[in-house]
């Protein structure tokens, strides 16, 4: 089987992964990009929303338009960037530090490189309900892809479950493309999104009940409907059920790292409910237990894209500075800096959080086993 090497090896070609392979290419390190869409970009291009964060990660651009901006990034560097999409790292082996990579269906090859960022992104949660399993029951995520990317409707009237920022930001643009959006209904007491995109679907007339979640989903092929009901504090069910006339249900109920490579390589592993699941623990410069592997943006906690290009590009610039490539002095330090004012708000004194608890102080002192 043929084998491919490289100095770096960027798994994900999302807003962390390219950030990554941008910063370790231009210090001069040999990069390879590995991703499993047909195109990079990760979940930017599926966001026609401006998003916030700080002038230095594009606030007020839209998400699309930032992948653009970072793709213009790998280009000016593309002497030292291999770019393989529709490509999927499916496994590492540490005995020959060998990892595996599927192109479409057909062709196999291996992978060997001296380090390696997971920039792998996210997985999305779903819930156990009745007929979960019907057609017409989407992820967040399918549903941006359908519309977004490919420009084709999901249904005509959606129950979304989830007033997160996805839930929130999902129906707003169901809504933008034609498409009714019945209710939101929210397990918790509060709207988990900012109130800002939570004002817009209100505005437009949609109810978000708080306290509530799906029952069932009802129909024979195809959704026909759903059954909601309130819950107590308990997120035990109460009360009457409620029929909703809808042919799509969009579950929006929050992500997971995606982390297989990182424990597959030994990497110490903690769970870190702020971080939302399972994500290896770090130092300062996004290094794991194994010395060879880095981890950045989703896969390293769930945060916001303006992090994940930080967290990106920190890791890039450790890997290639650790194998004697040249970095700027300081900007490590800016790049943390940076990071600290976009987890200054509110939101992110929940991050802080979860990184104090994954946070090393360096590997080789001894003090974190
Ligand atoms: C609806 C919505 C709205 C959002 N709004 C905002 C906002 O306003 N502001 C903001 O800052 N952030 C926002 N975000 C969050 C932001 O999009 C993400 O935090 C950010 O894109 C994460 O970047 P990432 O590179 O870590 O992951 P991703 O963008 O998910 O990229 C990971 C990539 O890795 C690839 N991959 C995974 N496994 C493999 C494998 N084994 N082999 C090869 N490739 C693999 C995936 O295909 C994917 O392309 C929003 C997200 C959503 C869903």
């Amino acid at each position: 089987m043929k084998t491919l090497s490289t100095e770096i090896l960027v798994i994900g070609g999302g807003a962390a992964g390219l950030s990554a392979a941008a910063e370790a290419a231009s210090a001069g390190a040999k990069v390879m990009v590995i991703e499993s869409d047909l195109h990079l970009g990760g979940q930017l291009v599926k966001q026609t929303h401006k998003f916030f964060g700080s002038k230095d990660e594009y606030a007020g651009t839209r998400g699309f338009k930032i992948a653009e901006i970072l793709l213009n990034e790998i280009e000016s560097c593309k002497d030292n960037v291999e770019i393989h999409e529709n490509t999927t790292v499916t496994g590492f082996y540490s005995e020959d530090k060998t990892f595996t990579a599927m192109r479409g269906e057909e062709s196999f090859f291996h992978i060997q490189a001296q380090k390696t960022i997971v920039a792998t992104g996210a997985q999305e949660r779903l819930i156990p309900f009745v007929n979960n399993d019907l057609p017409g029951v989407y992820g967040a995520g399918a549903v941006q892809t359908l519309m977004n990317v490919y420009g084709v409707i999901p249904g005509k009237r959606v129950l979304m479950v989830g007033a997160g920022n996805i839930g929130l930001i999902v129906s707003y643009q169901l809504m933008q493309a034609g498409v009714e959006v019945a209710a939101i209904v929210e397990a918790a007491p509060r709207i988990g999104g900012y109130w800002v995109h939570a004002a817009k679907v209100r505005r437009m007339g949609v109810p978000i009940l708080l306290g509530h979640s799906i029952k069932r989903a009802v129909g024979d092929r195809t959704i026909t409907g759903a059954y909601i009901t309130g819950l107590n504090e308990k997120f035990e069910p109460v009360g009457e059920e409620t029929f909703v006339d809808c042919d799509v249900i969009c579950i929006a109920v929050g992500l997971s790292p995606t982390t297989e490579i990182l424990s597959q390589a030994g990497c110490k592993m903690m769970y870190v409910p702020q971080l939302c699941g399972l994500v290896a623990r770090r130092d300062m410069s996004m290094k794991t237990s194994n010395p060879d592997f880095f981890t950045a943006g989703d896969a390293s906690g769930i945060e916001e894209a303006s992090a994940a290009m930080v967290e990106g590009r920190i890791a890039g610039l450790s890997a290639a500075s650790s194998l004697g490539y040249l970095t700027e002095h300081g900007k490590l330090d800016e790049y943390w800096s940076r990071l600290q004012s976009l987890r200054s708000g509110e939101a992110g004194a929940r991050i802080c959080q979860g990184i104090e608890c994954v946070l090393v102080n360096g590997w080789e002192d001894g003090r974190n086993g």
